[in-house]
């Protein structure tokens, strides 16, 4: 049992004001494995305080100061990515041989920013005026669950690269993630103040900072809900506002599909983090003229993905994060059924020969169609839809009629084709025929899926105002 007492304040951890704790659990075991106490409205208040009186001389360092900086937090999380891959595994039951990019990520991301920051133009000419970016002020960071350590690092190296002082909600159920990033950003040595950690609960803390007269941006991770409510608040004091946000991302497989190939890949996109992500692909769109051939490549594909003990070497899929979101993904599995969409795989209750751990079936449903429930809203687990389509004109059509718009997938044999195909999708980011991701691309979602972008310039950009000096 890990006791989490302290929150991060001002460069030191402190005895949060609050004395509510949370339980921490085990989604292998369902067994509580720590808790954290959480910081209050007093704490929020005293953490932004000292991001605000640390602001003035963090927003005066040089670029190759602030360089320095990162250099040493890149350092010293690299250091820790054994002890937070082992924290990801506990705390999130993530699969062990497929979850070591999250552990991997918190460094990976500083590196990115370094390269941004090192080529960032903060001043230029422009006709007659000098245009000069200023950081914003303090930065409110607020983080989801289900890979905080990624996105708290993530978040965190773009505000400081642009002069921005920090302070980071994080998700509560990350807490032992959070401690180690924690750590780590500690011994990188960066000036009090600078960056400040508050864990707590999102309507306590995160509430306090959105609405607070003294944060100037808000970078959000999160679901569309908490995003508008983040949004709202924030409107009274003209935040600068920062969403990613939840989706429901399309596979489109293409009739010239080589099913060989495409299946597994589409599979993997709806499969990933164990569907316990903003960008899995849960809309996999197949042509009618070879339906048959895709539904059983893709319930093949289905049947043969092993979800268990996170620790098992062949799982691909580990349990639920929580009870709650175990007993959702039940709820959106007994939804599907009741509106008349097909199984094909999969279906109600827990893996064969798993009696404990919150563990779901990796499910796929066919003859889907766009009025149903699981194919409007995010379900957050292992649970894909197929839906037929006539034409490559109505595969778009489907495919572009949902609220969201984070990431797509194209799979065809002709690049050409796919491609012509990608660039009409109402998506922040389509992959064609691939899963790699290209982190000095900007992210980001259309539609409901967020607001503005993250990573490369575009990430620095929304932490900075430009203002142009006209000389005489
Ligand atoms: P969530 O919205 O419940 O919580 C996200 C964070 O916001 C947590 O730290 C939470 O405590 C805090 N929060 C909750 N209520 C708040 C409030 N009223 N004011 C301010 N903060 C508040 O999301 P989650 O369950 O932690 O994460 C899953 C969601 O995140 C999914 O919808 C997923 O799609 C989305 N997500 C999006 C991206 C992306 O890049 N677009 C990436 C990962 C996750």
């Amino acid at each position: 049992m890990q006791r989490i007492s302290h929150i991060y304040i001002n460069g030191e951890f402190v005895t949060p004001h609050g004395e509510e704790w949370f339980d921490l659990y085990n989604p292998a075991t369902e067994e509580t494995i720590g808790q954290v106490r959480l910081a209050d409205v007093t704490d929020t208040q005293r953490a932004i305080a000292a991001a605000k009186a640390a602001f003035p001389a963090f927003s005066r360092t040089t670029r190759s100061e602030r360089l320095a900086m990162l250099k040493n937090m890149r350092q010293a999380l690299a250091a820790r990515e054994a002890d937070l891959l082992e924290a990801i595994i506990l705390e999130y039951g993530a699969p062990a041989a497929r979850s070591g990019w999250m552990a991997a990520w918190p460094a990976a991301v500083i590196d990115q920013t370094i390269a941004t920051l090192e080529a960032y133009p903060f001043e230029q000419q422009v006709g007659l005026a000098r245009v000069i970016m200023t950081p914003l002020g303090v930065a409110g960071l607020i983080t989801p669950w289900n890979s905080d350590a990624g996105f708290i690092c993530s978040k965190l190296a773009t505000a400081l690269a642009a002069g921005c002082t920090a302070v980071i909600k994080p998700s509560e159920m990350s807490a032992l993630q959070t401690q180690i990033v924690t750590e780590a950003l500690h011994e990188a040595g960066l000036p009090p103040g600078v960056f400040n950690i508050v864990t707590g609960r999102g309507d306590v803390v995160g509430e306090t900072l959105s609405h607070h007269p003294d944060i100037a941006k808000i970078s959000f991770t999160g679901s569309t809900a908490v995003g508008k409510a983040i949004l709202r608040n924030g409107a009274e004091t003209f935040k600068r506002i920062t969403l990613e946000l939840g989706g429901k991302s399309p596979t489109l497989i293409l009739d010239d599909a080589d099913l060989a190939e495409a299946a597994p890949l589409a599979i993997q996109a709806g499969f990933i983090n164990s569907g316990q992500a903003c960008i899995a692909g849960s809309r996999i769109f197949i042509p009618a003229s070879r339906k048959a051939e895709c539904e059983q490549a893709l319930a093949s594909a289905v049947n043969g993905t092993v979800s268990g003990n996170p620790r098992a070497s062949e799982t691909e899929i580990g349990p639920m994060v929580s009870q709650k979101q175990w007993d959702r993904v039940q709820r959106y599995i007994r939804v599907g059924i009741e509106e008349g969409a097909r199984l094909l795989a999969g279906g109600e209750g827990r893996p064969e020969g798993i009696d404990r751990g919150w563990n779901v079936r990796p499910t796929l449903f066919t003859d889907v169609n766009n009025s149903m429930t699981i194919a409007r809203e995010e379900i957050f687990g292992p649970v894909l839809s197929l839906i037929t389509y006539r034409d490559e004109a109505e595969a778009i059509a489907l495919a572009n009629e949902t609220d969201y718009g984070l990431s797509a997938l194209v799979l065809g044999a002709d690049r050409e084709r796919a491609t012509r195909v990608a660039r009409q999708i109402e998506s922040g980011r389509v992959l064609i025929n691939t899963l790699i991701h290209e982190p000095k691309a900007p992210f980001g979602g259309f539609k409901h899926s967020g607001l503005g972008r993250e990573m490369g310039r575009w990430g620095l950009d929304a932490f900075l105002e430009p203002k142009s000096l006209i000389i005489n």
